[in-house]
């Protein structure tokens, strides 16, 4: 397959997915550019971040471990996030892109542009490119592996495109019995929306029909640490007038490991993760003796 400026796309592609699994990438996939644009509002599609874009490129790997889903110890994932190393594998792609097939090609940077979104939807594209499918419990699941973080690169090389998976990772067939016996499965039984919790949602044909989640309430749950902790906590320090109370919040174990959290793990986890830990997608993947 040849462009008009004679480059073999199909052999760019499987490049491509050699350099990206042999730099650790347990999945990648490709995108059309102007996927998006049915979905992502203007501003935040790949031509506004690269004019001409074509294709959008994603790597997903660096889950956490077996033993840290295993992990009773809540703070351990707090401050030792791994999605830090699809972020650099993201980054050597987008190098690899343009210094070996001279295309452009741009990492979209973790972290938020305006209004608190990200630069480009991630999981969106991690969709599209056929490395997961959207879950009741919200992250990309991929059939094999769960619960991934992903990585990705907008670029003007028109590789050949993947796509939606066609068939989707949620509901495994552990839920859709589960739905059938008690009307819920795994992850909403953990937090449902009617109880309190963020998730809700149904199922209909064995198939996914309907999805809620409250970001507001998770938001406010799990982002206890990181920058939003760090954001808290500063603003309680700032505000508090006795000198030793505010040398107690800037000193204590939960302002260092906020700390530690945001400098050494660079990124961090979005969720608690406790609708995921329950989600049997995966499950063999990270079930060790
Ligand atoms: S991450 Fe935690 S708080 Fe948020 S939806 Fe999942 S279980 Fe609920
Ligand atoms: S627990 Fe079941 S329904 Fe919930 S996200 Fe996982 S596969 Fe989907």
């Amino acid at each position: 397959m040849r462009t008009r400026d004679d480059i073999d796309v199909q052999q760019a592609k499987d490049e491509l997915l050699a350099f990206a699994g042999k730099n650790g990438a347990m999945v990648c996939g490709v995108a059309a550019a102007d996927a998006f644009d049915a979905y992502a509002p203007e501003g935040f599609r790949p031509t506004d971040i690269l004019p001409r874009a074509q294709t959008v490129v994603v790597v997903g790997g660096n889950p956490p471990r077996a033993g840290d889903w295993a992990s009773p110890l809540v703070e351990l994932q707090e401050t030792m996030g791994t999605s830090d190393r699809i972020n650099a594998l993201g980054l050597r792609v987008a190098k690899w892109i343009e210094d070996r097939l001279g295309y452009y090609a741009v990492f979209i940077p973790p972290g938020v542009n305006k209004g608190n979104r990200p630069f480009l939807s991630i999981m969106l594209a991690a969709e599209l490119s056929g490395c997961g499918s959207r879950s009741l419990a919200w992250p990309i699941l991929h059939p094999e592996y769960g619960m991934l973080f992903y990585s990705a690169i907008v670029t003007t090389l028109p590789f050949p495109v993947d796509g939606p998976m066609p068939v989707p990772a949620c509901p495994a067939p552990a839920c859709v019995q589960m739905w059938e016996e008690e009307a819920t499965p795994p992850c909403l039984s953990t937090c449902a929306l009617d109880d309190g919790g963020c998730l809700g949602g149904c199922l209909a044909d064995g198939r996914m029909a309907e999805r809620q989640y409250d970001r507001e309430r998770c938001t406010t749950r799990v982002y206890t640490y990181w920058i939003p902790g760090f954001q808290k906590s500063l603003e309680a320090a700032l505000n508090e007038e006795d000198k030793e109370r505010r040398k107690m919040i800037l000193y204590s174990s939960f302002f260092t490991r906020t700390l530690w959290s945001m400098t050494y793990s660079a990124q961090n986890q979005a969720q608690c993760y406790e609708c995921v830990r329950v989600c049997p997608v995966g499950l063999p993947y990270r079930t060790k003796k």
